[in-house]
């Protein structure tokens, strides 16, 4: 039989905790699927389901053939007991229509609603709730009902970034699986084999900047991001004429340019100050292996140190928590690079 599971990178600890509780009749009602954005949680979610609803492949095992007539169904969104919903297109939250009904159907419909039906066509419902930390409390409070008084054929896998930010309530009545980022050659496989990236070295270079991440990875190639990254970048490496205001509203002009939503502007702004931690993080790295090569050593002499460094990675960490929260992208950036700037004509805060 082929194998489904074929497409999956990595996680196979993780198929194998499923593997042996599925073969025990010991599947819990309800998982949290925990781990950072783009490492394959919603393609392991929907395998699971997959290979509960496949016809070739016998009770308790857990596989999917991807040939027979409910892997085919199960592929071209058709199957009858699946239900996946996650953040529509442009949301910050994920709308409580889906979890609990519309207001005057609430309980009739969504989510919920659904998962107390009996199977129509297979030994139980799979429901994937994507995102699962983007529910307002109203989708939370309606799903942890759901929670409390399982129904008997259902299964519930919720993914997200951060377990920490579900309800305490909901987290308690799931079962917490971790995930953990790509090994980088796995990220390089599904660039090529995905036909994201054909050139193997250029595969290779985005995978080692992708932090095992397939989704940070596609935002690497996106052309208007590569050129913001060059950008800053650039400036880092002649910081003794950085303008940090100029910098900050070219860089600020620029993310607006580019994002179509608030929502994306600020993506795009943490996926470019992660970079920015990125460089940090690697001249830490090669400053402890003696190695002083790059340009900004070179200039910033014995200045440049681990004190330098981790203070201006602090800053940078702190621009990201602040967008995270919400603040403005444009203010947080002109304070940012402001305060990167000084750091680096004056040394670190503690050393002033
Ligand atoms: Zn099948």
């Amino acid at each position: 039989m082929t194998s489904a599971w074929q497409s999956l990178k990595g996680h196979q600890e993780q198929r194998a905790l499923f593997a042996r509780s599925l073969q025990n009749g010991r599947l819990s009602h309800a998982y949290i699927l925990a781990g950072r954005d783009g490492i394959g949680k919603r393609r392991f979610a929907r395998l699971i389901a997959q290979s509960i609803f496949c016809r070739e492949c016998p009770e308790g095992e857990l596989d999917a053939c991807g040939q027979c007539r409910s892997c085919l169904s199960f592929s071209a969104g058709t199957w009858p007991d699946y239900i996946e919903i996650g953040l529509p297109a442009g949301k910050t939250e994920i709308p409580i229509a889906l979890i609990a009904g519309d207001t005057d159907k609430r309980g009739r419909e969504g989510l919920c609603f659904e998962l107390s039906m009996a199977p129509q066509a297979s030994t139980r419902r799979v429901a994937i709730i994507n995102d699962a930390h983007r529910m307002n409390a109203d989708g939370a409070n309606a799903l942890l009902k759901t929670l409390e008084e399982p129904p008997a054929k259902a299964l519930i896998l919720l993914t997200c970034d951060d377990p920490d930010s579900l309800l305490p309530t909901i987290r308690s009545r799931c079962q917490l699986i971790r995930f953990f980022p790509l090994p980088e050659k796995d990220v390089q496989d599904l660039l090529q084999s995905e036909g994201l990236v054909e050139d193997p070295q250029e595969a290779k270079a985005i995978a080692g900047m992708s932090e095992g991440s397939l989704t940070l990875a596609q935002q690497l190639l996106n052309p208007d991001l590569r050129k913001l990254r060059e950008l800053v970048a650039s400036e880092f490496s002649q910081f003794e004429q950085m303008r940090p205001l100029e910098v900050s509203k070219q860089v600020a002009d620029e993310l607006e340019r580019i994002s179509n939503s608030t929502e994306e502007q600020r993506q795009n702004a943490q996926w470019l100050l992660r970079f920015l931690a990125g460089v940090l993080n690697d001249r830490m790295r090669r400053l402890m292996s003696g190695d002083f090569s790059d340009a900004l050593h070179q200039k910033l002499g014995v200045r440049c140190g681990m004190d330098l460094l981790s203070g201006l990675l602090e800053r940078i960490i702190s621009a990201a928590r602040q967008i995270e929260s919400n603040s403005p992208v444009r203010l947080v950036l002109d304070a940012m690079f402001d305060e990167l700037a000084r750091q680096m004509r004056l040394g670190p805060v503690s050393a002033r």
